[in-house]
Order: C-alpha cells, then structure tokens, then sequence
C-alpha cells in the first residue's frame, strides 16, 4: 500500500518546492519474538522468556520512549537491560536529537546480547498513524508509541510461554493516557528501583533539580537569545574556558578584546559560574577595578573546602535516620576558597577580568576519578542512597555529586562518572555512577583510566575493519604483479636502524658512492597505502586513531598488527613494498636531486642503535652494509651540522627508561637515556625526506596538502627564563631560533654542568606546539618550522604509526604518477582541515598518555620507597615551587606554607587545616622569598629561585585510606631535604634498597614538542 504525502518547501534561494513523500506501509514486518509462530522470521530478536521485574507479574519487553534514551542512556546499557523494543519512531528522533546518544543505541541494537529490536512501526500497516488536526508532532509521536505498544500486546497475548510488553516513559501525562488505554506503562525510576541492583540504581540519571525553595549559590545564566545578541553588540565576549591545572577555581579565555587578542581571567567559583573546562562561554569583562595581577601559580590547597564536608556528613546522618527520603543538601554559608591566596602584588599589570554569564556549549564528557572518602559518612554495608562527593583525575574539573547506593564498595576504586546538570543551587556540579574499573594503585586499572582520560580508542579492532585485510594474512608475499609502477631495489644494501625489540620498522636506508664522486642515498618508507585504500573501514579507523600510542609497558596501534608488525614492517631478509625517497648527494651533503618512487624492497639487516654504533666502530668490519651505514654517518654529520648553522635548535627533555621486572612488567629500576650518534643518522635522513616530499606534495597540491608547522613562540613566554639567566650573566635572544640556538650554545656555566640541559629544558617548554595543517587554510610565511629552521615540513616517514604519513603518502602517489586516480580526500579544503584537527587533537592526547605512563610507572617504582636527590627549581609559583630530579625526569610541587592546625571558632572539636605563608612570592624578581622586612636593597634571608640547587626526599602519597585526594591521586610527594627553611624543610628519612634487577629495558616516550615528532627513534618501542 503506498501513501503519498506533499507539502511545500521553501529552499534556501527562495524558491518554492513542492515535495511529494511517498510512505510504502508494509505487511511483512516482524515482531521477532522467538515463540511468535504468526510472524516468518528467521533470527528472531527478544527471548521466549524476557526479562522480570517486580513491578510486573508477567516476563515483559520494554518499549521505552525517546527521552527514556536522551536522558537515561547509561541505565539502557546497563547488562540488566535486555529485551527491549526500538521503535522506528524513536530511533529517528533520537537521531535527530542527538547523535552520540543514537550511536550508542546503534551499538547496543548491534549487540546480540542486549536483544535489542528495532521495530518499524512507522511502516507497519497496523502501527501507522497519521498526525491528527491541531496534534502537535511530539503528541503524534507519543501516541505512536502507544499504539504500537498496544498492537504488540494484542500481538503477543496468546503466546506460550506467556508474555506481555510495558512503555516506559518518564512523561506522567503519557503515562495516564497509556493507563486509559489499558497499557502497562512505568517510569524509568520505578522500574529500575523494582530491579533491586544498587548499581543500575546508582547509574540512573538525577532528575534536573529545580530552585524550589533552595538557596540560590550562582547568578542566572542569560538565554541563548540574549548571549547571542550581546555577542554581536560586543558586551559579552565568546571562548573555550581552560582552567588552569593548579586551582580549578581559575581559568582564562582567549578571544579578541576591542579588536585585540588577549587573555580574560575568570577567577573564583561565581564568576565562573559553572562554567567547566572546555566549555564554550560568554563572558561580561569586570570594571576595570576589578581586574587582577596574574593570578599563575596559586596551588589550591586540598586541605581546604573542609566546610563542604562538613555539610555532606550533616546531609548523610540525616539521610540515614531519614531513611530514603530524598534531603536537601544543605550548603555552606560561606567557604574560604583557593583564590583567597591570589595576592594582588601591586608591582604586577592587571590582566582584563570577566564573568560567566552564560553557557553556549558544554563540553562535558565522562569523567575518570574516584569518591571522596571524607564525604562518606554512612556505616559500612549501608546500601542507603547517599551523595558523596566525586573527584575527577583531572584536577581541572569540579567535585562531582553523586547519589549512590554503593558507597562503601566503591571507595578505593576508580570510576567513571557523567555530569547530568548543575543548578543554580548546587556548590558542584551534580552527576551519576557509570561504571567501575578497579582498584585504584592497580596498574590494568589505571592505565585503562589515563587511556580513558587521554581520549584513546583502545578497543580491539572490529570484524569489519579486519575484514580489508589481505586474504593471505601471513602468508602474503610480494607477487611478481607488484612490481608494476614500482622500481625493483631488491639487490641494494639497504638496512634499518630501530631501538631494540623494534617491530614495527617503517623506515630503510641505503647509500651508493656514484661514479662523479657524489652517493645516491635512498629513504624506503613502508608502502601502508598498499593496503590502506582511501574510506574503507580500516582507513576510517585508523583516521579516527590518528597514531599509535606508547605506553611504558605496551602500546596502543593505529593499525591492525598483521599489517603495522608484518607485511608492512621492512623487516631483513623478506620482500617489502615500499616507497622510497632517492636522493643524489654531493660530498658535502648537498642534494643535486631528488626523486621519488614505488619500489620492492628486500632489506639486508635490522640493526639496533647500538648494533649500527658498534658497526661504526670496529674496524674489523667491512662488509657493504657497514661500510654504507659509514657514509650515512659521515653525510648525516654534515647535514646535521648544516642545520644547527641555519638556526636549528637542539632542545632537551629528561627522558628516563624504566627497566621492567620481566613477568610482572613492574618497573625495577629507572635511568636517564643515552642517545647514541645512530640515533642522530635516522633521524637526519628522516628529516630530509620529510622537507623533500613536503615541497612535493605542496607543488601537487597548493591547496590541500598535509603540512606540519611549528609556530615562532611569543616573546611572553621567555620572560620568566630570561630574568632567572640573567643573574648568571646570561643573555637569551629568541628573536630568531639562530639567536635563541646560539644563546643555548653559549649558556654554559662551568661550575654547574648539568645547567646547559636544564636550560634546554626549560627552554623547551617556552615553545609552541608543532601542528599539522591544511596548505590552503595558512599564508606560506606561517608553514615555518621553527624548531627545525625549514620553511616547509611534512610527516612521511612513519605511515604505520600516523596517519598523517598515510594521507600525505596519497598525495605524494597522486604527484608523482598522473595515472593514479584519488578522490576529495586529498584535494578538498575543508575535509583536510579537519582531518588536522582530528590529528593534532590526538597526537596531543597520545604525548600526554605516554608521560601519563611515564607517571604510572614512576608512582609503581616509588611505592614503599623513599629517596633523597638532587633536583632544580624549575618553576615558581604564588605559593610553592616545582622541583625536577634528573635522575628520574619527574617534577613535584613543593608548598612554600606550613600547615598550622587550629580549632575553629564554632566548634571545639573539628579542626581546620590553614595555611601559613613561610615564603612570599616577589614578581620582581620572579622569587619566593622570606618576608621579614628588609632595608632598601638588602636581600631577603631565604631566597627560592629558578635553576636553584636543592636536595629533596621523593615518596609517593599512596594512602588509600586517606580522605579528600591526596591518597587516591597516588601523588609524588616531594620534600624539602636543603635549603633547610624552617616550617617548610623536613629532616630525611631515607632508607635507600636497593632492588635487585633482572632488568629489561623499555624506553619512554620522548616529551619535548619540537623534537619528539622527529626524532622518532625515542618515541618507538615495542613489547618486551
Ligand atoms: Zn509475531
């Protein structure tokens, strides 16, 4: 039966259309129950015998409304949720609504397990319904829902076993009308609390709380409409709110001021107004009055906020007595806040302030972290419904409230919770439960949180995306039709130079002295676009990954393995395709020409660093590959020096590979890495074929090519470095990187070796990040990269592991063979650019992963340990300082404040923690300083400053027992061993044990943006 609807169309140019729908109703469309013997189906979807529940006497299956998944989605996937009928009417306003939430309602219906059928009521001829005069299209559609909810119980009613079906809509009004009509319809809240499970309960979503009544904490936020024109008349200003990771109570946005780019500072918990970090915001700048100094490097105190717990415990006992009665919670009057620190120093320039007056776009997500045990208060084995405070891993976000059955069991794990709203009533921000994910301290456990955290993909890849895999698998070997558009290098010496355990080898050399007395120097890169043709499955899930992840003790690939440890792998002694990148070289390393080439590869040794380095060295040896990995070497020096003279800089980071216990893969001991001269050859010729096939693409592309940048620092950002050199007689001019190169070069202090390093350093953190960008959406004098001193750069030489290197791979083919076909993926604008977006995003994500990793490690080494190092100040902020240890690259806070306990006036017996300043921070002289009163230029008694000297004692705060954060964050505790500073310093109490090592080694992930992208060798590593 075919029904036709019209209607007319205004389009966008003005003209009218009319629109002819054509609506196919349909009578074999099935109610896939298994014991239906009216319906033919073949698979049939919901089980003989579905689900129970005490709110019903009969098995049922569920048909819930569209809000029951906008709003309760965690509860639907939650295991005890099967059997469940997707209307067609929902699905598609789901769609409409929201389209993570309908990706996730695609996944569950994908999941066999969960038995969810999607029932196409719209075009079944027993379901259909016209929308009615004067029906609004929400109305039409509930009561589609019930008619379709109506016709499966007359469906379904005969069946043996028996069987019934149930709406679920959190809509009274619907609900009595269902009732009417003699359906069984619930609310989510009634059926999940039937279901007798704390942690469904716990995962349901808080209804948004409303003002009845309550005190209001925060000002109104404006309306849409109201933000909109304010934007546009100038009087509120727009941005993304990044909240600074020392004091979540302050954050900045960047945007233009009166034509102008600047920072805003929004600081103190009303004027962000609820505004979360990532958010897009509107904000309305303070009378200038109102402005302050800059606000950096104030530490919230944990300690503080005691108040908060207070009210909590108050809220709990009353919870307790009043059984599961729902309390209000009640707020504190008044709370002494982190930002009470911020001292204004008069000396400083007021920064532009501002407030939060409205929300445009929130950027919540779930969140990682872990239950305050202080604000758990209910005896153990209380399964009453309590709010506790949550903490987020990332110290950037609030406290979570969140009402929980399980409070007891939860402590001491790590769990993942979403924010469903924040009234105006509320201090924080109020959430649900979604999931537990073990122990905290655990290693599984927490590798899964800084995964989660940092935004990995980390699920094994699908059926689908394996499925674009070469047939052979393992067997596959090249074909004599490969050769066709390929060169055959098989008979060249060609050799790869990884770390040790290297597997996934993605780059070959080789070298051949011509006869005029030049080399012909080739670069064989691993040809991944063979196999990874342009929009499948696997080429979109590898875009998605953007690049392989390194974690300490395993790693995270971008690739299915066949294809990034086997057939792509330029593994010795196999044939490989590949594409290679063939230069001729004068004596002096200069390139006469360059081209480039599909070719067959058949590598004749993968050596380590160290085994290449050996090579070098031992004299004994002659053969052709040694020999060529000589020329390399010596061509290498030249170019590398050739850069250095052009401004390159040679930054550094302090890196450390941890030696790993080999079952348990628990770190054993910790080192600072060597670098050895084979690591500078790779990285050398790599770099040359990244600048030779960036110019390529470019010329190929104008518009649309892959381009990678590293953006000139700010002067801003020396600032600080450059007052804290000056004292040694040391001068920083980063107008050019030559300037800033030989300034780095010059800055030796003979009497503190270790200061060259720490410069470079710090110096490292005062640049930008390197970013990949579109060709087209950038003026060619911002291609620059700084780091390198190149005018153009690329990334070409690791398709395996990023993405990157596959798209520019494409567009290198489609330059240098006009018969290869490709489609927008490579010239259009704008897909190119948000494909950078996405892979900066990630490369961003998988740097911070692999310190996070770093960390984890770290923290495992230092457990039941405690050390007393050598380390330097680094940084300085209002209130503390931030050492770094070289001996095991990691960086603590040291609070420049004693804690002093006294009792507050209202109580006796409760008593606050408060901070009393010891040092005091001079903006003048960037310094921490003691605060007796000195005479006109007389020096402060105690001095704290950058590049200091200092011994401190390292453990790690893992009392899990603890209240607030300090346990669960299992934080580095660093203490002050020299300078003794009274009220700060501690006495050591170092016992040295020494581990016994049956050491394997690992490397870390380099951390210095500059030079981690290119010096790729640090960067890979692979299991032991
Ligand atoms: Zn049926």
């Amino acid at each position: 039966m075919l029904r036709q609807k019209a209607f007319m169309k205004k389009t966008r140019s003005g003209k009218v259309l009319k629109v002819v729908k054509e609506h196919y109703l349909r009578d074999d469309i099935w109610c896939s129950v298994e014991t239906c013997k009216v319906c033919e189906h073949t698979e049939p979807v919901l089980s003989a015998v579905p689900s129970i529940n005490k709110a019903f006497p009969l098995p049922h299956y569920i048909i819930p409304d569209t809000n029951i998944f906008i709003n309760q989605i965690d509860v639907m996937e939650h295991t005890l949720i099967t059997n469940v009928i997707v209307l067609q009417t929902v699905l598609e306003e789901v769609k409409h609504l929201s389209l993570p939430i309908y990706q996730r309602v695609r996944d569950m219906i994908a999941n066999k397990e969960k038995r969810f059928y999607v029932f196409s009521n719209e075009h079944h001829r027993g379901t259909f319904i016209e929308k009615l005069k004067d029906e609004s299209p929400n109305d039409r559609n509930d009561r589609a829902i019930r008619v379709a909810t109506k016709w499966y119980g007359n469906h379904i009613k005969d069946l043996n076993p028996r069987v019934s079906v149930v709406m679920m809509t959190d809509d009274a009004g619907n609900r009595d009308k269902a009732t009417a009509d003699g359906l069984q319809a619930i609310s989510v809240k009634w059926y999940i609390e039937a279901l007798d499970n704390t942690e469904i309960l716990d995962m349901m979503s808080s209804a948004k709380d409303l003002d009845d009544g309550q005190k209001t904490i925060y000002d109104e936020h404006l309306s849409p409409a109201h933000v909109s024109n304010g934007i546009k008349s100038g009087k509120y200003l727009q941005g993304k709110l990044g909240i600074s990771s020392h004091n979540y109570l302050e954050g900045s946005i960047y945007t233009k001021i009166n034509g102008e780019e600047g920072t805003i500072l929004i600081v103190g918990r009303s004027n962000l107004n609820r505004a979360v970090d990532g958010d897009i915001i509107a904000v309305e700048l303070l009378p200038k009055s109102e402005w302050r100094t800059t606000p950096t490097g104030v530490v919230v105190d944990e300690e503080e906020e005691q108040a908060e717990e207070e009210s909590l415990k108050a809220e709990q006992e009353a919870a307790a007595s009043a059984a599961k009665e729902d309390t209000v919670m009640a707020e504190p009057e008044d709370e002494k806040t982190a930002t009470a620190a911020v001292e204004t120093h008069k000396l400083d320039t007021p920064q532009p302030c501002g407030k939060v007056v409205g929300i445009i776009r929130r950027n919540w997500r779930q969140y990682c972290g872990f239950i305050d045990r202080k604000s758990v208060h209910t005896p153990a084995g209380s399964s009453a419904p309590v709010n506790v405070l949550f903490y987020a891993m990332e110290s950037k976000i609030p406290k979570i409230k969140i009402r929980t059955r399980q409070a007891h069991s939860l402590l001491g794990k790590r769990i993942i919770v979403a924010i469903d709203s924040w009234p105006r009533t509320s201090r924080y921000p109020i959430g649900h439960f979604i999931r537990a994910l073990g122990e905290a301290g655990d290693k599984s456990t927490e590798t899964e949180v800084l995964l989660l955290e940092h935004d990995v993909p980390f699920h094994e890849f699908s059926k689908q995306v394996l499925s674009f895999l070469p047939v052979e698998g393992e067997n596959w070997v090249v074909q004599p039709e490969h050769f066709a558009g390929r060169e055959d290098f098989r008979s060249l010496n060609v050799c790869s130079i990884d770390p040790p355990g290297c597997t996934d080898i993605d780059d070959a050399l080789h070298v051949v002295p011509l006869a005029n007395g030049n080399y012909q120097v080739g670069v064989h890169i691993a040809d991944v676009t063979h196999f990874v043709k342009p929009g499948n499955v696997m080429d979109q899930e590898a875009a998605s990954r953007g690049t392989t992840v390194y974690l300490v003790d395993k790693r995270i690939d971008m690739l299915p393995s066949l294809l990034g440890t086997n057939l792509c792998s330029l593994r010795s002694n196999v044939e490989r395709l590949a594409f290679s990148c063939i230069w001729e070289l004068n004596k002096d390393a200069e390139i006469v020409n360059v081209r480039f080439t599909k070719s067959v590869i058949a590598s004749k040794a993968s050596l380590t660093y160290e085994e290449a380095q050996n090579r070098i060295d031992d004299a004994n040896m002659q053969d052709d590959v040694t020999s060529g990995i000589r020329i390399l070497n010596m061509l290498a020096k030249k170019l590398k020096q050739r850069r250095l003279d052009m401004g390159a800089l040679t930054l550094a980071s302090p890196e450390v590979r941890f030696s790993l216990e080999r079952d348990t893969q628990d770190p054993v001991d910790v080192e600072m890495k060597e670098l050895k001269e084979t690591n500078a050859l790779v990285e050398e010729f790599m770099l040359l074929a990244n600048i030779s096939v960036a110019r390529k693409i470019y010329e190929k592309f104008p518009d649309s090519a892959m381009l990678r940048c590293h953006p000139q620092p700010p002067s801003a950002n020396f600032e600080k470095l450059e007052k804290a050199v000056a004292r040694f007689g040391i001068n920083i001019d980063h107008s050019t990187s030559k300037t800033l190169s030989d300034s780095l070069d010059n800055a030796v202090l003979p009497e503190e070796p270790y200061f060259n390093k720490l410069l470079r350093i710090m110096t490292t953190r005062c640049m930008m990040q390197a970013l990949y960008f579109c060709s087209g959406a950038q003026i060619e004098q911002e291609f620059r990269h700084y780091g390198l001193a190149t005018d153009i750069y690329t990334h070409f030489t690791s398709p395996i592991r990023r993405y990157s290197d596959v798209m520019v791979h494409r567009q290198l083919h489609a330059a240098i063979d006009s018969s290869v076909s490709y489609g927008d993926e490579l010239t259009d604008k704008e897909k190119m650019n948000e494909l950078c977006g996405n892979l900066n995003h990630r490369n961003r994500m998988a740097q911070q992963a692999a310190r996070s990793s770093v960390e984890l490690f770290t923290h495992l080494f230092f457990k039941n340990k405690t050390e007393e190092e050598e380390g330097y100040v680094i940084r300085i902020l209002k209130n503390a300082f931030i050492v770094l240890v070289p001996k095991y690259g990691i960086e603590g806070i040291v609070y420049a404040s004693a804690k002093v306990s006294k009792p507050t006036a209202d109580s006796g017996e409760t008593a606050s923690a408060q901070s009393q300043p010891i040092l005091v921070y001079n903006p003048e002289t960037d310094c921490l300083q003691s605060t007796e009163p000195l005479a006109e230029g007389e020096t402060p008694k105690t001095q704290v400053q950058l590049f200091q000297k200092v011994m401190v004692q390292i453990s790690i705060d893992d009392d899990l027992k603890g209240g607030g954060e300090g346990g669960m964050r299992q934080k580095l505790k660093m203490e002050l061993l020299k300078p003794w500073i009274e009220g700060i310093s501690v006495h050591g109490i170092a016992n040295k044990d020494d581990p016994e090592a049956h050491a394997v080694t690992s490397n870390k992930r380099e951390e210095a943006p500059v030079q981690a992208q290119d010096k790729k060798r640090a960067g890979k590593r692979t299991k032991i």
